[in-house]
């Protein structure tokens, strides 16, 4: 009798499978395993793939390819082919997963459907160049999509029995949910945005923790070869975090880190380092002009103003910053009637289209460009405005660092 009850409890052991611990350590076991998943998506996929903005050792490199087998079956050239074509044609026409094209609840619920509607060959021999295709790759990832996420199940279902089921069903949905859907969906619909980069992207929330960093999108679609994507001093990015913890044991090394140009205090010169470094970071350049030139400026008018234009005034900041592809026909009548009621924000909104005309029409002729900016900051001196005076001699401090700043 004792044998088969024992024989009885250890088969409903084995049920349970060969690990019994608390439900703490489940939820830990799958908070580390989609952790792990989540850096391998950010800084291998993402910042090294796609982007070219990191370097990783090869063993990390074998190690993330692994885990994204194991956990998600996400081949390195599908991925970064849809991720170069989605920052090719951000929010128009051919963007695979935008949600100003297919709407916001189809990229929330169907996002890993479009995806894989845009993976195919054509997609993939035009973005995806530069992915590995050794043996492991052509023999295993390749041939072998599913295997991985297979063994995944059955290494689960082994340690955890039914409970393992659940804990795999988590793993593979993390992705699809979190990139797929909130990444893809919410990082072009709602958010703030530091900069006016030309598509919708928005930084989700300043503390990225939960998706690797990849919450700040608009910082990343602004600088996308930028390894770290928090800008400003109270942002914070985990995937930079476990870079710079690469990086100690020298598996990593950051190529790029976003904004290039900074002012230098007594420096005032208009010449072609100072136009150049306006050009390369011309989008923190104009986030400057919108916070120091148009801010305090709509705010004295909404101040003057008497009750019945006051509403004139409201969100027009927002209007007046933005880049001027993203602005509707509601907002270009809007913008025509701010500037008739206003001189000074006619003239603040003139001086802001000169400027984005600079890099429009002369990015590739450094003299012309030199003269462009020469004779902006002739205008916005003369213009009357303390403030444009101000952003003209800030303009003439900057310059493009030495190398050694760069990394
Ligand atoms: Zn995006
Ligand atoms: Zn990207």
């Amino acid at each position: 009798m004792d044998l088969v009850t024992n024989s009885l409890a250890n088969i409903d052991n084995w049920y349970w499978g060969i690990w019994h611990p608390s439900i703490f350590t489940h939820l830990l076991y799958t908070l580390v395993l989609t952790q792990i998943t989540i850096v391998s998506v950010t800084l291998y996929l993402h910042r090294h793939s796609a982007h070219r903005a990191l370097e990783l050792h090869s063993v990390l490199q074998h190690f993330f390819r692994f885990w994204l087998w194991l956990t998600t079956g996400q081949g390195t050239k599908s991925w970064t082919a849809i991720h170069r074509k989605h920052h090719a044609m951000t929010d128009i026409e051919g963007d695979p997963h935008s949600p100003v094209i297919f709407g916001i609840k189809a990229i929330l619920f169907t996002g890993v459907e479009l995806y894989r509607a845009s993976d195919t060959q054509e997609v993939r021999d035009k973005y995806g160049k530069g992915t590995p295709e050794d043996w492991i790759e052509r023999n295993l990832y390749s041939r072998f999509t599913f295997g991985g996420v297979a063994s995944m199940l059955l290494i689960n279902v082994l340690l955890f029995g039914p409970m393992g089921l659940t804990i795999w069903a988590i793993q593979m949905m993390w992705i699809p949910v979190m990139a797929a859907g909130i990444i893809n969906g919410i990082g072009h619909h709602t958010g703030y945005r530091n900069f006016e980069c030309c598509d919708s992207s928005k930084n989700v929330i300043p503390w990225a923790i939960f998706i690797g960093g990849e919450e700040l999108h608009n910082n990343h679609h602004t600088y996308p070869n930028s390894a770290k994507l928090s800008v400003k001093p109270w942002e914070f990015d985990i995937g930079w975090a476990w870079i710079k913890f690469f990086q100690f044991f020298r598996l990593a090394k950051p190529l790029s880190t976003g904004p290039i140009a900074r002012p230098v205090p007594g420096r005032s010169v208009v010449d072609i380092d100072m136009a150049w470094a306006l050009m390369n970071d011309r989008f923190a350049v104009m986030a400057n002009y919108a916070q120091k030139v148009i801010a305090p400026h709509v705010l004295d008018e909404y101040r003057l103003a008497d009750k019945a234009t006051r509403k004139l005034y409201k969100r027009a900041q927002k209007l007046l910053r933005k880049d001027e592809g993203l602005v509707d026909v509601a907002g270009r009548e809007r913008i025509i009637e701010l500037t008739k009621s206003s001189p000074i924000l006619k003239t603040i909104y003139e001086l802001k289209l000169q400027l984005l005309d600079i890099w429009a029409k002369r990015s590739g002729n450094a003299e012309e460009m030199v003269k462009a900016v020469r004779q902006w900051c002739v205008d916005a001196e003369s213009s009357g405005v303390l403030a444009l005076q101000e952003f003209s001699d800030e303009l003439k401090s900057y310059t493009l660092p030495a190398p050694s700043q760069v990394i």
